[in-house]
Parts: C-alpha cells; sequence; structure tokens
C-alpha cells in the first residue's frame, strides 16, 4: 500500500471510530439507557454524528482522496484498493452536499423524537409523535434537495440504503409483484386446509425461549465471540467493527415466533457483519453492499432455512426438550404448519411470509407521498387505515397496531422499508444458486449442518462487505439482473403444500 493510500485509510479509521461510538451509544439507548438520559444522550449522539460528517467531508479529506485516486491509478479496478477509492468517492461526493449543520439538527431531532414515538406508541395515539415527525419529513425534505436534480424525489433517500436503484425500478417490481401475491393470498384463504398455530400461541417461558434462541443461532453460525445479544424493544443488529456485531431481540410469552425467528433474522445480519473481510475494517467497505443485500442474508437464515421442514426435523426434537409441557404430544407436521400460517394482520414484523411484502408495498407508498408533499403528516393515519383496508381487507383498531408500529420513522430513516422487499426477492435468488452448487443442501440442515451453507455466504457475499453494489453482486454471485420470479415460485411451490391448494 502506497503512502497516499495509507494516509487516506488512517483519516477513513479516524471517522469509522467516531462513527462506532456514535452506533455504540445508540446500542446502548435502545437496551440499556434510562429513560431520563433521553436527552443528554440527543446532544451526544448529535455532537459525534456531526463530527464524523465533518471530518468525512472535510477537504483534507478530499484531497487525500484526489491523491490516493492518482497513486493507485492502473490498479485492478476490482482490487480492495479500487474498490475503496470509488466507494469513498462515491459517499463523499454524496455527503459533501450535506451541510453539518442539518446533519447535526437531524440527528438531535431525531433522537429526540423516538421517545415521543415510544410515547405515543405505547399510548396508541399518533398526536404525541405527529410534531416530531413533520419536523423530521421536513428536515428529510430539505435533504432531498441537495441532491437536485434528480430524477424522482425519493430517489436520493433510496440511494442511501441501495445505491444504484432508482424509485421507478422498485415500483415497476412492486406493481408486478402485488397482484401476484395477493393472488396466493387470496387463494390460501379460500381454498385452503385450516391452519390452526395455536401450539406456537401457548405461555411459552421467556427465559427458556432465550436459551432455544441462543442454541439456534450458534448453530447457525453467528459467533458470541465477536458479537451479543440483548433485548430490546425492536430487534436490531448495529456493528462497532468486524470483531463486535451485536443483535437485539424480544419476547412475547405467548407467542413463541416473535423471539425465535426474530433472533435467526438478526443473527442473519450479524453474520454478514461478522465474516466481511478484516482487511476492510475501519473503512466504507466494513459494511454491507446494501439494505436489500443485507435483507436477504436475515430473511435467509430466518424463512428460507429457519421456516422449512428439514430445519425443524433437526430443532423441532431439540425445542420439545425445553418445552415437554407444552409440545411433548405435538408433531413435527402441526408445528411446521403452525409457523407458516399465512395470515393478514396489522403487525410487519410479526407477519408471515406471503403477506409480507404487502407491509413494504404500503409503506413504501406513503413514504413517497409524505417526500412528495402530496399526504401531510396529519393526514398520515388515516392514510394508513384506508390503504391497509385496500391491500390487507383490515382496519387497524388503534395507531399502535397502525402507523406508529416501526422504529424507522422515529428517526427519520426514510428509503429504508423497500429494501426489506428487495431483500426477500434477492434472498431467493442467492437460494437458487446455493442448492446448485451445494449438493443435498436440504439432507445438511435436516442434520443441522451448516458449515458449507455459512462457507458459500463468506465467500460469495459476506467477505466482500460493500466492495460492490447491489445489483453488480448479485450478478457476479447469480449471473442474472434483479428478478422476482424465484421469490414467487418459492412462495407458491411451499404454500400450496402447506395449504394443500
Ligand atoms: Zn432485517
Amino acid at each position: 500500500m502506497g503512502d497516499k493510500l495509507e494516509k487516506l485509510r488512517e483519516m477513513l479509521g479516524e471517522v469509522a471510530d467516531i462513527s462506532h461510538a456514535s452506533a455504540l451509544l445508540g446500542w446502548d439507548q435502545q437496551t440499556y439507557m434510562p429513560p431520563g438520559g433521553a436527552k443528554d444522550r440527543a446532544f451526544q449522539l448529535a455532537t459525534l454524528n456531526s463530527l464524523a460528517h465533518s471530518k468525512f467531508v472535510s477537504d483534507e479529506m478530499g484531497s487525500a482522496l484526489d491523491a490516493a485516486s492518482q497513486e493507485i491509478e492502473g490498479a485492478d479496478l476490482d482490487s480492495d484498493e479500487a474498490r475503496l477509492i470509488k466507494k469513498t468517492r462515491h459517499d463523499y461526493d454524496k455527503q459533501s452536499r450535506v451541510p453539518t449543520t442539518w446533519v447535526a439538527e437531524f440527528s438531535r431531532t431525531g433522537a429526540l423524537a423516538h421517545p415521543e414515538w415510544e410515547k405515543a406508541r405505547a399510548e396508541a395515539d399518533f398526536s404525541i409523535f405527529q410534531p416530531s415527525l413533520e419536523k423530521l419529513i421536513a428536515l428529510r425534505r430539505e435533504y432531498v434537495e441537495f441532491f437536485a436534480p434528480y430524477d424522482h424525489v425519493y430517489d436520493p433517500l433510496l440511494d442511501d440504503f441501495e445505491p444504484g436503484i432508482k424509485t421507478t425500478e422498485v415500483k415497476a417490481v412492486f406493481d408486478a409483484l402485488r397482484p401476484r401475491q395477493v393472488e396466493l393470498i387470496q387463494a390460501i384463504s379460500e381454498d385452503g386446509a385450516p391452519v390452526d398455530d395455536s401450539v406456537v400461541r401457548q405461555n411459552y417461558d421467556v427465559q427458556k425461549q432465550w436459551d432455544f434462541g441462543v442454541e439456534v443461532i450458534t448453530a447457525l453460525g453467528y459467533d458470541f465471540e465477536h458479537g451479543r445479544q440483548d433485548k430490546s424493544v425492536h430487534p436490531f443488529t448495529t456493528s462497532f467493527g468486524i470483531g463486535d456485531v451485536r443483535i437485539t431481540t424480544r419476547f412475547i410469552p405467548d407467542f413463541l415466533n416473535t423471539s425465535l425467528f426474530g433472533s435467526m433474522h438478526e443473527a442473519g445480519h450479524g453474520m454478514y457483519e461478522q465474516g466481511i473481510n478484516p482487511e476492510l475494517g475501519r473503512t466504507p467497505l466494513a459494511d454491507g453492499a446494501s439494505l436489500a443485500i443485507h435483507e436477504s442474508q436475515s430473511r435467509m437464515w430466518e424463512n428460507l432455512v429457519g421456516r422449512s421442514r428439514p430445519f425443524w426435523k433437526a430443532f423441532f426434537p431439540r425445542l420439545q426438550s425445553y418445552f415437554p409441557e407444552l409440545l411433548d404430544n405435538v408433531d413435527l407436521e402441526t408445528f411446521y404448519r403452525a409457523i407458516n400460517k399465512v395470515q393478514r394482520s396489522f403487525i410487519r414484523v410479526d407477519a408471515d411470509e406471503a403477506t409480507y411484502n404487502l407491509h413494504i408495498m404500503l409503506r413504501f407508498e406513503l413514504e413517497i407521498a409524505l417526500i412528495e408533499g402530496s399526504l401531510s403528516v396529519a393526514d398520515l393515519p388515516e392514510a394508513w387505515n384506508s390503504k391497509f383496508e385496500e391491500f390487507m381487507g383490515l382496519i387497524p383498531p388503534d395507531d399502535a397496531k397502525g402507523v406508529l408500529q416501526d422504529i424507522h420513522w422515529s428517526f427519520g430513516g426514510f428509503g429504508y422499508f423497500s429494501t426489506y422487499a428487495l431483500g426477500n426477492l434477492v434472498a431467493s435468488q442467492l437460494w437458487e444458486k446455493i442448492v446448485s452448487d451445494i449438493p443435498n443442501m436440504n439432507e445438511k440442515i435436516e442434520s443441522a449442518d451448516f458449515k458449507d451453507l455459512l462457507q458459500w455466504l463468506r465467500e460469495n457475499i459476506y467477505q466482500h462487505g460493500a466492495k460492490y453494489e447491489p445489483i453488480e453482486l448479485l450478478k457476479r454471485v447469480t449471473g442474472k439482473e434483479l428478478d422476482y420470479e424465484p421469490y414467487m415460485d418459492y412462495l407458491e411451490t411451499k404454500f400450496k403444500e402447506v395449504y394443500q391448494l
């Protein structure tokens, strides 16, 4: 490595250190911080985030970036060095357009909005959160203008999470996918054999749920030497460096799925970050390729592995040993069908695989309307409820089960939701390739052997971090563009079997 590149890496390392310190405070905010800490924490986060931002967009960084670019001229375009320059250039050009004062204001507003959202959600009263959300939307509308001209006002937000993907492309995929999903859900509800999920809705001791969850994610390959699990209201994964990637989960005593599949989901995110090539540490490449690629990893472990019959052939006897009084008289098939019950329901994070994307499409449309300004924050709860009825045939009984359920808007996270649905599509595309590359994948899962799968993911996805843009990575691995057919095939095959259609 030349002097100039080394200098750039040192400077990027300092920015990464500050960002990781901020992430640690953010983790604490959602796990252990007492409510009284919120105000001071808001200032601390704003200070660190604006410090990281101003260091990153400084003239000094710009010069270091130019010098390092010249130094590596002629290098292999796929090398870590060339990719580091490319990614840093993309982020630098983007973040340089955002004034540091905006970053501080946004960070402070988000940190203060969060407890308001928690309160509003606890009391199922949107009006408590409305003023904060209005401020956040105003700030986000200011933000997109830093990137004018754009094709679509939502593009700059989407690009923060899915580099290279446009709003119109996502819209086209969703428009094509939605009728297919609705048709499947319709067939299930009208002609499907009834599925009884009372077995997962018994009273499951929380400590035993925790212990079983830890056993499962350890078997999958989540590394507790380089991470830990805690509880939070809304489960998440956060990284303070490749050697310390933490996850959280939450428990509902009378619904087993929440923590079990939540833990597998977050462990999927965690394993991705733990598997990044350590050489990329403390640089902008020490990250996932995008949120959709990230989500493809969490959803793959949660659903394609964790909600499969082979998986439960291995783990149902283990689960029975934790809860003999609840499960000794239950057979594997009843349990398998129960965890795969399809039901139109209010809460996105508890949604089954068949209805999940509809929750996302609804948020995608509402976010676009809010950012465009065609929908006011005051009218949001009503818009949510009427769209929910249109998509799902249900009206939420209150705002907590409707517009207030997700954490994302509480910190101004707009542009984020569509990545969840895109992640489902990518997971199925990757899975097609995985089962063709790894012989007897199902037999391996049946014997709780995830080594080859984890190895494949490390080699093809994890190690690269953010070296490649999402679609580029997908094409490198599968040879194909983003495609929803493998996902629909998977859903139709699986649920037609579960529901005997
Ligand atoms: Zn996720």
